[in-house]
């Protein structure tokens, strides 16, 4: 049901950004209560505004402990509209109606993070504004919250679109908004008092209680969305707007990814959705990103970039020529990262060593998926050679090369390398010969020569028909899991032509 707003409280710890918002309920002939500091705000803006005292005949008392907590406040917001008693009783006491109620909460989080001492912090625990807003919340089909100042923009976008009405819709939207923010600020208290600080995976199962930040969107403009976890103590931000939704996704996958070449020779991988369009291993920086860069330059055009040295001027100087959303390297030299930051929104990040979480989550269903990572890396002297013919020491470097990319690729996948540079893969297919036949397809198009590559397959191969394909394109080397039933199909053909072939005994899906 629309309902037009004729009356609000404003009580906000942060001042900033609330002006257009009050200037709009003022010019829709609103009647507006506030607190202490915020009603001084409002007055220096020249708008008529009644304190909060005036409706509770007390003033902010105990510091400020006690401001709005009162019948008077509290009768006002959650007395039923649509009920004769609570209509009778609110007239009984005098106890006007409150529509709207906008709080911003005491900074607790901030304050913690900032070393405070502890009495500063507890003075931080913000009692009356989290009660306003679960007040409001609750009696949302007569009133309307605005929980946090990252929502006054888009309140006053509603409000100006409504004439300074909402619908119920719109109340239930805002009062779920502010249920999920007075459970992650009681969260947050309740990792201060039990002080368990690190990010352990068990602390993940309580994500809210994590520090959050909100994202522009999710991983479409209408679909919104909040990142829960510390990125500040992973990544120094050098340059750079925000990093989006999707962003963050492709970090997480090149972070994963150049963790298998952690602490080796320079490498580098460009990332797009999620998998790698290109990486390479070499002597240099420039000649690893070179190589990276060759192997699909056209899908390289606004990817995620990442190395796992430092960026020197040589290598910036090639990368500058890219369009890229984002690069993530330990460090920089100074001059590489002046150069690179001649672009106003590539955003340039410096990865800090932290440790990482070693669980995953997904929604499914009416639940959770939880699952440990994927930590398993098979080097050669893990792999089993199952074929007459051995890889040769080249054709090892690069199969194990392949393998570590193909379980950082979406499945279906067939990861085609030659000696540490990626060739071409088949990406999220639904049968593996189609993964095949993309990645020759691409290899093809790019005009690399497959003949003497080796091919890593995430999974076992059903039927000998991978194998057929992978040597009429100039295959000469496959690893792949094996146990399936019919191993013994694909392993009579490579040993009829002249191909080997290795298996891991591990699975690498990646959906
Ligand atoms: P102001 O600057 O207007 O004096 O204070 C605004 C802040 O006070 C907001 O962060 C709001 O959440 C908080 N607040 C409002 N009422 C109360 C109360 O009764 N007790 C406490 N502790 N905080 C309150």
């Amino acid at each position: 049901m629309s309902k037009k707003i004729q009356s609000a409280l404003i009580s906000v710890y942060y001042k900033d950004g609330l002006e257009p918002l009050v200037r709009l309920l003022h010019n829709e002939g609103v009647k507006l209560y506030s607190t202490g500091g915020t009603q001084t705000f409002i007055e220096n803006l020249d708008i008529p505004v009644t304190a909060a005292e005036e409706l509770t005949g007390y003033p902010s008392i105990f510091g400020g402990r006690v401001k709005t907590l009162h019948p008077a406040i509290m009768g006002g917001i959650l007395y039923r509209r649509d009920d004769a008693g609570d209509v009778a009783q609110a007239q009984q006491y005098n106890i006007p109606a409150i529509d709207m109620v906008i709080v911003d909460l005491y900074p607790f989080e901030e304050t913690l993070a900032s070393g405070a001492g502890e009495e500063d912090i507890i003075e931080k625990i913000d009692i009356g504004g989290i009660s306003l807003i679960r007040a409001t919340a609750k009696n949302f089909k007569d009133t309307l919250i605005v929980s946090s100042r990252i929502q006054y923009a888009e309140v006053v976008e509603l409000l100006t679109a409504k004439a300074g009405s909402t619908d119920l819709e719109d109340r239930r939207h805002y009062a779920g908004l502010a249920f999920s923010i007075s459970s992650h600020y009681d969260g947050a208290i309740n990792v201060f008092f039990t002080s368990g600080q690190e990010k352990t995976d068990k602390e993940l199962f309580d994500f809210k209680s994590l520090s959050s930040q909100p994202l522009r969107y999710g991983e479409n403009p209408h679909q919104n969305a909040r990142y829960y976890g510390d990125l500040d103590g992973i990544f120094d931000k050098l340059h750079g707007k925000e990093l989006s939704y999707n962003n963050l996704v492709d970090v997480d996958a090149c972070v994963n990814l150049i963790d298998e070449f952690a602490g080796g020779d320079p490498t580098f991988a460009i990332i797009k959705h999620t998998n790698a369009c290109g990486i390479a291993t070499a002597a240099t920086a420039k000649e690893a990103y070179d190589n990276a860069l060759a192997c699909d330059p056209v899908s390289a055009f606004g990817g995620v970039v990442i190395t796992n040295v430092k960026v020197d001027l040589a290598t910036a100087q090639e990368l500058n020529k890219l369009f890229m959303e984002i690069l993530i390297a330990p460090e920089y030299e100074d001059e590489a990262l002046e150069l690179l930051k001649s672009k106003k929104n590539r955003i340039l990040l410096k990865r800090n060593q932290v440790d990482l979480p070693q669980i995953m989550f997904k929604t499914i269903l009416n639940g959770v998926l939880v699952q440990d990572k994927d930590l398993s890396a098979e080097v050669a002297s893990q792999f089993t050679t199952v074929t007459e013919k051995a890889p040769t020491a080249n054709e090892l470097t690069a199969l194990e090369f392949a393998l570590k990319v193909c379980k950082h690729t979406k499945s279906n996948t067939i990861v085609l390398a030659k000696e540490n540079q990626l060739l071409a893969s088949g990406t999220g297919q639904t049968s593996r010969v189609d993964a095949l036949r993309q990645a020759i397809d691409k290899a093809n198009a790019f005009g690399f020569d497959l003949n003497g590559a080796v091919m890593a397959s995430d999974a076992f191969f059903p039927f000998p028909d991978c194998v057929e394909i992978a040597k009429l394109a100039g295959i000469t080397s496959v690893v792949q899991p094996g146990g399936s039933i019919r191993d013994k199909d694909s392993i009579e053909y490579c040993n009829a032509n002249g191909v080997s072939m290795v298996t891991t005994g591990i699975r690498h899906f990646k959906h």
